[in-house]
C-alpha cells in the first residue's frame, strides 16, 4: 500500500515536472482596479501590492468609521427619548442621506429644536428599523477555513477534470501551486470541493 501511494506521488510529480508549460492560470479581477491579473494564492483578491494597501485603508477607514459610531450609540442613555440625527444614523446603523430623505418624506417625524438641532423620537426609528447589529466589525472577520477531507466532500483529481475540463497534470499543478489539502486514500486522491470550485469559478473567462 504503502509503496503504491509512494509510486503514484512520484509519477504525479513527473508528470508536472514534464510539462512543459502549465494549461492555464488562475486570473482573477483585481477588487480595486479591475484589472485582470494571475493570483499568485487562492486568497489573493488585488493585482498589486499598491491595490491591496488600497483595499487595506479602505477596510481600516470602514472600521474607524464603525468605531466611532459605536462610540456615539453607545453614550445614548438607553431612557432618553428624542435622539439627534448623528445619534439616529449611529445607533441604527441607517445612512445619513436615507434618513433624511425619510425625514423629508414624513415618514419619520422629527421635532425641530432650532436651526439644526432636529430631534427624532427613538421610538419611531425603532419602529422603522432594527438596532445596529452587536459588532459590525464582528461580521467582517473572515471565517476560519475548515476543510473536510471526507469522500463526500471531496472531488477526485479525474472528476476535476471532467467537471472543469483541465488535464490532471494541469490540477495537480494548481493544488500545489495554492496549497490545497489533498487526501491520499488507495488509489485516489480526494482534494475539497470547496476549494476546487472556489479555485475554478472564481476564474475570469
Ligand atoms: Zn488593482
Amino acid at each position: 500500500m504503502w509503496y503504491l501511494i509512494t509510486l503514484i506521488h512520484t509519477n504525479t510529480y513527473l508528470k508536472v515536472d514534464n510539462m512543459p508549460t502549465i494549461g492555464f492560470e488562475i486570473k482573477r479581477k483585481c477588487k480595486v482596479c479591475g484589472k485582470v491579473f494571475v493570483a499568485k494564492t487562492l486568497d489573493s483578491h488585488y493585482c498589486s501590492p499598491k491595490c491591496g494597501k488600497v483595499a487595506w485603508k479602505r477596510k481600516k477607514d470602514a472600521k474607524d468609521r464603525n468605531a466611532k459610531l459605536e462610540a456615539i450609540a453607545k453614550q445614548v442613555s438607553d431612557i432618553r427619548e428624542y435622539i439627534s440625527v448623528k445619534e439616529a444614523v449611529a445607533m441604527f446603523g441607517v445612512e445619513r442621506s436615507t434618513l433624511y430623505r425619510l425625514i423629508k418624506l414624513g415618514r419619520i417625524p422629527t421635532i425641530n429644536m432650532g436651526t439644526r438641532l432636529t430631534r427624532i423620537k427613538r421610538s419611531e426609528m425603532e419602529r422603522l428599523f432594527l438596532n445596529r447589529p452587536e459588532s459590525i466589525a464582528e461580521k467582517e472577520k473572515p471565517a476560519p477555513k475548515i476543510y473536510s477531507l471526507e469522500p463526500e466532500d471531496c472531488y477526485t483529481i479525474t472528476e476535476i477534470c471532467k467537471k472543469y475540463h483541465i488535464n490532471d497534470s494541469s490540477v495537480w499543478a494548481h493544488v500545489r501551486k495554492y496549497s490545497i489539502p489533498s487526501r491520499q486514500i488507495g488509489n485516489y486522491v480526494y482534494v475539497p470541493k470547496q476549494e476546487i470550485d472556489n479555485l475554478y469559478k472564481s476564474e475570469v473567462e
